[in-house]
């Protein structure tokens, strides 16, 4: 079994000066702890937020994999660059960590088709078409109305990632893209972080009939460990604790200042505030899981953490190195090796 997570948000924190080799307190994903949780490998996301213009939001994501590329080349006993599952279980055998690259925000590529070359020449495999914001390739779920589905460009987006072999991720985009995607893309496509919308009502997360739809075209949805995605009830909790009306502030002070030991220690403690509300289970994870299973069967779903791109973790699901307590769960529940092994990876590595 090859564990693989197809979202962690990991090359920011890169930029905030995270050392891979040290078991952070604060991290949620560092090679100790990837050791440890047995994954083999995981998709980094080179993620822009959506608040930058276009330019600087491809400024950005260059900055973002040139950190990862120093990570690489520093810690080349650990981990290697992957972008087939070829290469991924070639890595395993010679004893290191598989990171993969994938664009979140495809502002990045500007009103260029080219760009999409370019980034897949550096490796990148996926490319989330945007974030919380629409942009010139379609709408996101955070907002909607604009193109309502994706504009010419974004479908012209969606047959250059087909012809190029990058994987289209639909986790973000509004429900009127994905249909639009599903009507363009000529390949299979994936959700590399979203959770199902019949157990938890957010527009992040995708409905029972886009769910099916999404396994119709050979497609796969990669479970989110986000607490607002998984339950519905923990929206309330996170409100009426106020910790976020001064903690969205303390961080972006964080992220624009990350040498500062004060800044750094301002959002630490806002994370240990976060982390000692009553939290939703890891086991939620699981029941994400069942669901789409009980939609579509075992081959359309995988493990998308979403790891590092969020500020609280469900309960029992800390960080990264606790993975093995979620396969457990599933195997308490009847998964068998094979099942197990489908989720980890294989149903990932079919489309990729
Ligand atoms: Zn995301």
């Amino acid at each position: 079994m090859f564990l693989l997570d197809s979202h962690c948000d990991t090359p920011s924190h890169i930029l905030r000066l995270r050392d891979m080799a040290v078991d952070g307190k604060y991290a949620h994903v560092d090679f100790p702890k990837l050791r440890r949780g047995g994954v083999d490998g995981a998709f980094f996301a080179l993620y822009t937020p959506a608040s930058l213009s276009a330019s600087e939001s491809y400024i950005h994501a260059s900055k973002l994999l040139q950190g990862v590329r120093s990570v690489l080349k520093f810690h080349k006993d650990k981990a290697r660059l992957a972008t087939t599952r070829s290469e991924a279980y070639k890595n395993k055998a010679d004893g290191l960590f598989s990171i993969f690259l994938g664009l979140e925000n495809g502002a990045a590529l500007g009103s260029s088709l080219e760009r999409i070359e370019e980034f897949h020449e550096a490796g990148i495999r996926y490319i989330t078409l945007c974030h919380s914001r629409n942009n010139q390739i379609c709408d996101s779920c955070a907002e909607g109305g604009g193109w309502n589905g994706l504009s010419k460009f974004g479908k012209d987006v969606v047959r250059v990632m087909n012809r190029l072999g990058m994987l289209v991720d639909v986790s973000h985009i509004s429900d009127a893209s994905f249909y639009d995607v599903l009507e363009t893309s000529s390949k299979p496509v994936v959700a590399t972080h979203s959770c199902c919308r019949a157990l938890c009502d957010h527009p992040r997360n995708m409905t029972d009939a886009m769910i099916k739809d999404l396994a119709a075209a050979g497609g796969v949805i990669q479970i989110n460990f986000y607490p607002l995605f998984l339950d519905g009830n923990f929206k309330h909790v996170l409100e009426q604790s106020g910790i976020m009306e001064y903690g969205e502030r303390i961080e972006s002070e964080f992220i624009a200042d990350p040498a500062s030991s004060t800044k750094r220690a301002a959002w630490n403690k806002v994370q240990d505030e976060l982390i000692a509300l009553t939290r939703p289970s890891f086991k939620l994870i699981a029941d994400h899981i069942d669901h789409v299973v009980s939609l579509v069967g075992i081959d359309h779903v995988g493990i998308g953490s979403d790891y590092d791109g969020i500020e609280v973790t469900p309960q029992g699901m800390e960080d990264i190195s606790r993975m093995p307590v979620l396969f457990e769960e599933l195997r308490s529940r009847g998964y068998t090796d094979s099942d197990l092994s489908k989720i980890a990876s294989d149903n990932f590595f079919r489309i990729l």
